[in-house]
């Protein structure tokens, strides 16, 4: 086929099935991915400076130690990664899943992180989201920064308990000892005496990361370290 005959199929392709930013639903310009420039210059990104100034540790403070935390954006209710994350969880868009893990993954290896995680580990779906699903959101963004790292990703090893509902309770308190016992580490000679990456789409009380680390501390993880898409501000 020629390329202009190729070039305009794909145009046909493209007015069939417009392409819609992940954050305004607008249709993307040819030269646009994932994102609409306009809403590229309205992310709210967060600074990291990795001397221990991440929030979450303000918020895992006295739960749970944490050796490094990064984030990419600030999450805002009614704000633009709201629908960015609603994309990730309910329309299945994993390049924009790994596209967030290569700008993270990037940011981490600037910062000197490859010689300081081995395992990247994602937060595990419930098991009934996941056949509902039939894939985890944070999937791609695991394993880009794992790729850009040259760590390995493995969603084998921590493993959430199948009859654990975590929205029951609204009260922080409650929660936690709610979320607390529903994750273990399957395979604990892979995860002891290794330094870990544990990847999430976004923190707001830390109760599902609190726990998560809890069970690979257990399981003799040295250093935990979190990365996320966004944190609530
Ligand atoms: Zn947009």
């Amino acid at each position: 086929m020629n390329l202009s005959l190729y070039n305009m199929l794909q145009d046909f392709k493209n007015f069939l099935f417009p392409k819609l930013c992940a954050c305004c639903d607008a249709v993307l310009l040819k030269d646009e991915q994932l994102i609409c420039t306009f809403c590229r210059n309205e992310l709210p990104l967060y600074p990291n400076f990795f001397d221990g100034d991440h929030d979450l540790h303000k918020i895992l403070y006295g739960r749970v130690l944490v050796d490094q935390a990064a984030s990419l954006f600030y999450f805002e209710k009614k704000g633009i990664i709201q629908n960015l994350i609603h994309d990730l969880k309910y329309k299945g868009n994993e390049d924009l899943s790994f596209h967030l893990g290569e700008w993270l993954g990037n940011i981490l290896q600037e910062a000197g992180w490859q010689h300081k995680i081995e395992v990247v580990i994602p937060v595990p779906l419930h098991p009934q989201r996941m056949r509902e699903r039939g894939y985890n959101q944070v999937e791609g963004f695991g394993k880009a920064i794992a790729d850009k790292l040259s760590a390995s990703y493995n969603d084998g090893l921590l493993k959430r308990k199948s009859n654990s509902t975590t929205q029951v309770f609204k009260n922080r308190l409650a929660r936690t000892e709610v979320v607390q016992n529903h994750f273990y580490v399957e395979g604990r000679s892979d995860v002891k005496d290794k330094q870990i990456l544990l990847v999430d789409d976004l923190v707001t009380t830390g109760a599902t990361l609190e726990a998560c680390s809890l069970a690979l501390k257990e399981a003799g993880v040295t250093k935990l370290n979190i990365a996320t898409i966004a944190i609530s501000k």
